[in-house]
């Protein structure tokens, strides 16, 4: 990955340039929504589809939605069924296996929904759930009932401009001071709507921050453009968070573009998912943290794969959640480990293993390579410690 903050010359893949893809397309992210990969025929360009992809993608028709950028296409590897990116992308049969513990909405949105878009879990910040597009359909959205499956659409007027009843429930609730743009992924919108929607939460003198969660720096890093980050920084405090879950993620041009939002004051943060067979392992999680903060994005949340219908195979057990925990502190610099939560209808649960065990009025300490502290109640140590062969 290069440190650089120049922009990397956008190089077209052979894959596209095989189709007549000039730089100039390939650097726009409209033509990459415009040319999303929607048909067997399109991916199969890209890469060699299995027996299995191609009997999934028939069964999600008319259930689950599928896209896929051209740019993450590209990141695809076209022989290997198991790459992480492809995993995340193409239909898998894993997804049409009814699992009795799965739920539609685990997180518990449809419960605090107050407005057709405001949800409110928490007592000073919303989410507004401003549109059901993304670029990519991400196959473990912690969404899918909204994003990808056609059946479970959560807008009652089809995503309308009409905003002002959302707006107004944030007004007549005084103590939010914090404003979460999510969805589907917000910068779906073009930039006009999207500023509309920004001003009018900035006109309201409660709402501090506003925060943005969008996997655009991912899935299509040239949505982040110079007019896009201009217009941001008219509205600060902004921050955003993206989504980044495997190292093959952070490309050049993700770097690139979170160079662009970081000049323009707006802090990049990273939540992963704890995905089976894509990143749960210490090695890739030890290289994906430590290429994030290269790029000068710290790494925010962990998430344990919520039980999800239609997401359930990607799921771990949290004592592997633990294993790679245990594999990251310590061992890499201490904000490029990210906090390990389970996302509940309770809210946001902290899932870090424990780092100490109660024993009657002490408590015994262990540090990342095993070797232990025994503290009193008062949190002076008792006894020697263990002193670091
Ligand atoms: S971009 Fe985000 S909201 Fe959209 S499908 Fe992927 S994970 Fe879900």
């Amino acid at each position: 990955m290069s440190q650089s903050s120049a922009e990397p010359v956008p190089s077209v893949p052979a894959a596209a340039a095989a189709e007549g893809v000039s730089a100039e397309e390939w650097s726009d992210w409209r033509w990459h929504m415009r040319h999303r990969i929607t048909t067997l025929a399109q991916l199969r360009r890209w890469i060699e589809v299995t027996q299995e992809e191609e009997a999934a993608i028939a069964g999600c028709k008319g259930r689950y939605r599928w896209s896929i950028t051209p740019y993450y296409a590209s990141l695809m590897d076209p022989q290997d069924p198991a790459c992480p990116v492809r995993q995340q992308a193409v239909p898998a049969p894993g997804e049409l296996v009814a699992d009795p513990t799965a739920d539609v909405d685990p997180v518990g949105d449809r419960y605090f929904r107050k407005t057709n878009r405001v949800v409110h879990k928490y007592p000073d910040r919303v989410i507004m759930l401003i549109t059901e597009a993304c670029p990519v359909y991400c196959r473990h959205c912690t969404r899918k009932f909204h994003t990808t499956d056609v059946s479970g659409s959560y807008f009652r007027d089809n995503e309308g401009e009409d905003y002002e009843e959302d707006f107004r429930y944030i007004e007549e609730h005084g103590g939010i001071r914090d404003v979460l743009l999510t969805g589907g992924d917000p910068l779906s919108y073009r930039d006009e709507k999207l500023e509309a929607i920004i001003s009018r939460l900035r006109a309201i003198p409660t709402v501090e921050i506003i925060r943005i969660g969008s996997r655009f720096p991912v899935l299509l890093p040239q949505r982040i453009t110079p007019a896009l980050c201009e217009m941001l920084e008219r509205y600060h405090p902004i921050w955003l968070n993206t989504h980044a879950n495997h190292p093959r993620e952070v490309t050049p041009q993700f770097a690139a573009a979170v160079d662009r939002l970081l000049r323009h004051g707006i802090p990049v943060g990273n939540q992963s998912v704890l995905l089976k067979g894509v990143n749960d392992s210490v090695t890739t999680m030890r290289t994906l943290m430590t290429e994030l903060v290269r790029a000068r994005v710290r790494p925010y949340y962990l998430y344990h794969c919520d039980d999800v219908t239609g997401v359930s195979h990607f799921m771990t057990s949290v004592q592997k959640g633990w294993e790679i925990m245990e594999g990251l502190q310590g061992h890499i610099t201490g904000f490029a480990v990210p906090q390990y939560v389970l996302t509940t209808r309770l809210g946001k649960i902290p899932l870090n293993p424990p780092s100490h065990i109660q024993r009657d009025d002490a408590l015994e300490l262990h540090n990342y390579r095993g070797e232990h502290l025994v503290l009193g109640p008062d949190g002076r140590p008792k006894g020697p410690a263990e002193t670091p062969a």
